[in-house]
């Protein structure tokens, strides 16, 4: 896609926040395809993305993830049924094995709780370089993201142009969508889910770095709980416009 194109779709950003998820997912698989994936860690958000998906017929829908090797087992649980429900392919992505075997050496498996700059190289090795990766053969990715996650994402505009991964274009369709419309969505149409939220676990990412939350918790609360909350997020979804103080998160 030419720069331009990417430039004409930014300044439809603000008349493309007024349509429903549906028309957002349709408009972006109809405009991107096949340069076009959603993005998963398999949270709540996006079993209920590619839920709408299928009821939209949207053809050869494209999901990724990244398995950064530190999942846990009801994750992988998740991307299973929702292959079986939904006849999906899951495209997976894995960090370099040498960076990680270089990384392990030199600061051990736990180097996280270590410092903020050990975990961060840990997200950047795991994470980011995959997803880096991932982007790079596509003109947009649709994301699960949600306003009221954190503070780190309030900002976060349905359409946005993707200036932290060579300016694609970024979709965020359950922007506005509470965390009750969620579970209301996934009840009523029997959707699979990820376990972890049955045990208190409000975000799903890696499972030393993840934990489950109190009822009066912030939703973010069991992410990296030991850092500051205003700066906790991995990478992936930091947007040099929107969240401008964020450190460099799918999650
Ligand atoms: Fe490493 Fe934790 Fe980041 Fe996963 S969330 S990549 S284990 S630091």
């Amino acid at each position: 896609m030419l720069e331009r194109e990417r430039e004409d779709w930014a300044m439809k950003s603000e008349a493309l926040e007024t349509l429903s998820t549906e028309e957002i997912m349709a408009w972006a698989f109809d405009t991107f395809q096949p340069q076009v994936a959603l993005a998963s860690s398999f949270q709540a958000e996006e079993s209920v993305l590619i839920d709408i998906a299928q009821r939209l017929k949207v053809p050869n829908f494209r999901v990724f993830t990244l398995d950064t090797g530190r999942l846990n087992q009801e994750t992988y649980d998740c991307m299973d049924a929702l292959k079986e429900r939904y006849g999906i392919q899951i495209e997976v992505f894995f960090p370099d094995a040498r960076r990680v075997e270089n990384m392990v050496k030199e600061h051990g498996l736990n180097l996280f709780y270590k410092s903020a700059d050990l975990r961060k190289t840990c997200c950047g090795i795991r994470k980011i370089e995959p997803l880096n990766r991932a982007l790079k053969e596509l003109d947009a990715w649709v994301t699960g993201l949600r306003r009221e996650q954190a503070v780190t994402r309030a900002q976060v505009k349905k359409i946005e142009i993707d200036r932290d991964h060579g300016n694609i274009v970024k979709l965020n369709p359950l922007a506005d969508w509470t965390q009750k419309q969620v579970w209301d969505y996934i009840a009523a149409h029997d959707v699979p889910y990820n376990k972890l939220h049955d045990q208190g676990f409000s975000s799903i990412g890696c499972a030393p770095c993840t934990r489950a939350i109190k009822p009066w918790e912030d939703v973010r609360a069991g992410r990296w709980w030991w850092e500051n909350p205003e700066a906790k997020e991995c990478g992936l979804h930091v947007n040099s416009e929107t969240m401008k103080t964020a450190e460099a998160p799918m999650d």
